[in-house]
């Protein structure tokens, strides 16, 4: 199908149509314009896409569009729409979402996750709302205490489906599926499409429509990459040293540990740089304490878990900093995808100690591009092999330029999905 090019053709009411330009959103991005017009028609939907590609929007708006067609007074207890989202900081984000997309609509929805009281959450449902935005455990939990009953469940979202296996959340998310009621109209979303996926996809999904976009090179041909080769035990001063080159924007590090977040902040609030932490041993409103000050400048530097930081969605990230290269390429996407949002060009820089560069090279076989080494940093200690950078290739140094992307195809040999990986 042809993408069509204005939220108007995509038939979309006025009232949404104006909440969509206060957003200054003017033209749907790919997956938008591919997954409305079929959610619109009632499908199911398979979509292969990852955060940044504006797949809440594309689920948001035609459910939005479909309640506000039908409206119904939501009786107690019982949504008429479940979204179902891996970590709290999705659902509150989903969550603004709706708000954001519906708010020239008289509907009403609620968010659900753990870590906070859960009476706010039993009233909201108490009251009636059209749509719930939950993360599984404490969905369960106010399942099986009776306060929500899934029976007039008309469409169900499964957000990031990977994410949420990668969790360990398989056994919530298949019983709550089992609650669902027959007529429904199912979505599924995955960055990846490994075989449990595909599993809870054909339970879940009925004829499903198929979209899949932004591969994960899309997201990270516009980020400016480099990587400095370097002792762990130079990190910390490296990180100083970067930050002190880099004094434009927010800047986002990702560490691999909690204990290697706490310290970081510690050790940058020594060197006079005021940082946050946030990662899953924070409380709810610490994390959010921490992301608000980010998001508005007063904090310059967030030190992230991968789990922390997934679907963080601050605008002006323009440096994401890889302390630690993460054992799993696909996190390494995902998290420089945290700057270059909306178009926007990022930069990133991988710190990568002697030990991780097998993960480096992982990341490089998925995304396609050697990433360019920067070789005269102060703690540079030479980079790898003969056929990967060497130092006598131009690299920019303070102002990060842009790479010349080569894409080489990747090796064959080993096959990603039969590998094994440690999780921390
Ligand atoms: P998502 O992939 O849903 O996390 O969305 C990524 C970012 O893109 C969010 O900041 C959205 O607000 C933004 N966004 C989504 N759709 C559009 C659009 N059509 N035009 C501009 N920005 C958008």
């Amino acid at each position: 199908m042809t993408p069509t090019t204005t939220f108007a053709a995509l038939k979309l009411s006025e009232p949404i149509q104006r909440a969509l330009a206060e957003k200054k959103y003017t033209t749907p991005s790919p997956i938008q314009a591919r997954a409305i017009p079929h959610l619109l028609e009632g499908r199911d939907l398979m979509g292969c896409a990852q955060t940044g590609t504006g797949k809440t929007a594309a689920f948001a708006l035609p459910i939005l569009q479909r309640l506000a067609d039908h409206p119904k007074t939501p009786a107690p207890y019982k949504p008429r729409v479940l979204v179902l989202t891996p970590t709290r900081e999705l659902a509150s984000q989903i969550g603004e979402s709706f708000e954001a997309y519906g708010k020239n609509l008289r509907l009403r929805h609620t968010v659900i996750f753990g870590g906070v009281g859960q009476n706010p959450q039993t009233r909201a449902l108490r009251n009636g709302v059209d749509i719930v935005v939950a993360t599984p455990g404490r969905l369960l939990d106010l399942t099986q205490q009776g306060y929500i009953d899934f029976d007039a469940v008309e469409v169900f979202v499964l957000d990031e489906a990977d994410r949420m296996l990668d969790m360990g959340f398989a056994p919530d998310v298949k019983r709550i599926m089992a609650r669902l009621p027959e007529k429904r109209q199912s979505l599924l979303f995955s960055a990846t499409m490994p075989r449990p996926i595909m599993e809870i996809a054909d339970r879940l999904l009925r004829d499903p429509v198929k979209v899949e976009v932004a591969p994960a090179a899309s997201t990270v041909d516009r980020v400016a990459q480099h990587v400095c080769h370097v002792d762990r035990r130079d990190k910390t001063r490296l990180l100083a040293h970067t930050l002190n080159e880099h004094r434009e924007g927010l800047v986002l590090v990702f560490s691999r540990t909690k204990h290697g977040a706490n310290k970081l902040v510690k050790h940058l609030g020594q060197s006079g740089t005021r940082a946050e932490a946030i990662h899953g041993n924070k409380s709810q409103s610490a994390r959010e304490r921490a992301l608000e000050q980010f998001r508005e400048g007063r904090v310059r530097v967030l030190v992230a878990t991968d789990i922390a930081a997934r679907g963080i969605d601050v605008k002006g990230i323009s440096l994401v900093i890889n302390y630690d290269i993460p054992n799993e390429p696909e996190s390494y996407v995902h998290r420089i995808g945290r700057t270059a949002r909306a178009g926007a060009d990022g930069k990133a820089i991988a710190f990568c100690d002697p030990e991780e560069r097998p993960w480096l090279r992982d990341i490089e076989r998925l995304i396609r591009i050697e990433v360019p080494v920067i070789p005269d940093h102060p703690f540079a200690i030479a980079a790898p092999g003969p056929e990967r950078h060497s130092s006598s290739r131009p690299q920019a140094r303070e102002g990060f330029r842009r790479p010349s992307y080569g894409s080489r195809p990747a090796p064959g040999g080993r096959s990603r999905r039969g590998r094994s990986r440690s999780r921390n």
